[in-house]
């Protein structure tokens, strides 16, 4: 059974590319049949917050990926964690190293001289506790091979080979005990199962001494799959002005939905032929590896909002509702009634044609439940000049005798109306824009007037003349 699993360490927010992470992590294991796990690499204990945790499990959450299991908290395992590197200690495999804060300076002074890494040097590998200076409390290291290579067979980068003499003997407890990132990452991985690790390639120099653990402890490596990163649209690394921002940002602040993003996040980096509209179904059926390209991908906020504005057109109306309505509550500081919610469900269909994000979506709607007096914008202040209004004053009684108030009887009795009186329609139509809208664009005229329904049509327009 396929096992994979998203790995944040709950320092910030959840970061596009954290999301794509997880994304891919999610339809791999979807694709298979088989279990997506969520584990919160939390042992680093000064930077991880309680509230970067619930961003994380909100933004997972907001996306659709909705993890199996319980979710594994990394800290809570230290004492399994520090058991692995004592039962290598026992084995001969790893070592003490009592190695003094000067020695380890020295051999950092000495690489920089020679232009190389540091590396730490073996120093403890082959010396006897009976040798270890007083006070210093020793770290635990792993006894890395000397010679030959390591060889991973990436799934997206292919063979990579290191020479094992770059590898150092690294770290596995502290010398306050506790267990390193890397002891505790591979000691998850075995546990939980984890049979595919898919992550960043900002990981892959981290798997070559990773696969030494998996190997000192004789446990059967998982596949790995390292996904390029994701940069900005200039090719550059992605920073804040490209995108790098947390998962609510694009939210709350951008008004993206979660399956346009998602949609979004999926082509980033990974094709299906030329398709860009792909629902999670397709995803779930043609989600493979071998369909990550090998290059970083470029975040493109056009194709983001275009592929928003086709989700925002598709989605039903009641669901978008239920997304702004509580946007335009904020935003005008109303609570929006459950006649009001009607019309905002019934007026979607005018307005989403248009909109590219939700934030978009909200504002153009608000009209629909504003309480009344409407304020005006200039534009429709002007449109309810004397004539304008002159000509709703007149139109009133013919819109009061109305007892089906329907669109297309509307439109009919505002035309002969112009006709009658021979104004132009604009004359009348634009000025009934904006008393019943507040401004000088709104969906058509009439279908707003069918929403708002015969009381409130002629009270808006009472307040305006
Ligand atoms: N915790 C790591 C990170 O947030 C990921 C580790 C992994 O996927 O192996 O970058």
């Amino acid at each position: 059974q396929v096992v994979t699993r998203f790995a944040p360490s709950p320092t910030g927010f959840l970061h596009i590319g954290g999301a794509r992470t997880a994304l891919f992590n999610w339809l791999f294991a979807q694709h298979h049949g088989g279990k997506y796990l969520l584990r919160i690499e939390d042992t680093d204990r000064k930077r991880s917050t309680p509230e970067a945790i619930e961003a994380i499990i909100d933004g997972l959450d907001w996306l659709g990926l909705n993890h199996d299991d319980e979710i594994t908290y990394q800290f809570s395992g230290a004492s399994r964690h520090q058991e692995v590197a004592n039962h290598l200690l026992a084995e001969g495999k790893a070592y003490h190293c009592y190695c003094s804060p000067e020695e380890l300076t020295e051999m950092r002074e000495k690489a920089k001289a020679e232009g190389r890494p540091m590396k730490y040097d073996g120093l403890w590998r082959d010396r006897l506790a009976s040798e270890a200076p007083e006070g210093i409390a020793p770290v635990v290291r792993l006894k890395m091979p000397l010679d030959g290579e390591t060889v991973i067979k990436d799934l997206v980068q292919g063979d990579v080979t290191v020479a094992n003499a770059q590898l150092d003997d690294m770290i596995l407890l502290r010398a306050d005990g506790t267990p390193t990132y890397m002891l505790s990452v591979v000691v998850d991985d075995h546990d939980m199962g984890i049979t595919h690790v898919i992550r960043g390639d900002d990981h892959l120099t981290n798997a070559f001494r990773q696969v030494q653990l998996f190997k000192a402890m004789g446990w059967d490596l998982p596949e790995f799959a390292h996904i390029p990163l994701i940069h900005g649209a200039d090719g550059a690394k992605l920073s804040k002005r490209h995108g790098a921002l947390g998962v609510e940002a694009y939210r709350d602040e951008m008004g993206y939905l979660p399956e346009a993003l998602r949609n979004y996040l999926l082509r980033l980096g990974w094709g299906h032929g030329d398709e860009e509209v792909i629902s999670t179904e397709q995803a779930i059926e043609w989600f493979d590896i071998s369909g990550v390209g090998k290059s970083p991908s470029r975040f493109d906020f056009a194709k983001l909002e275009n592929l928003n504005g086709i989700y925002i057109r598709n989605a039903e109306n009641t669901y978008l509702t239920d997304i702004i309505a509580p946007l335009i509550e904020k935003d005008e500081a109303i609570t929006i009634t459950n006649d009001a919610k009607n019309r905002l469900i019934k007026g979607m269909s005018g307005l989403k044609e248009r909109a590219k994000t939700v934030n978009e979506l909200a504002e153009s709607a608000a009209f629909y439940v504003r309480a009344r007096p409407l304020a005006l914008n200039a534009k429709a202040e002007k449109l309810l000049s004397d004539e304008g209004k002159e000509n709703l004053k007149n139109l009133l009684p013919l819109l009061q005798e109305h007892t089906e108030w329907k669109e297309e009887i509307l439109e009919t009795t505002v035309k002969t109306f112009a006709e009658e009186n021979e104004i132009k329609l604009g004359k009348v139509a634009q000025p009934l824009r904006a008393a019943l809208s507040g401004s000088n664009v709104s969906p058509g005229i009439f279908e707003v007037m069918e929403i708002l329904g015969k009381e409130e049509s002629i009270n808006r327009i009472t307040d305006q003349i």
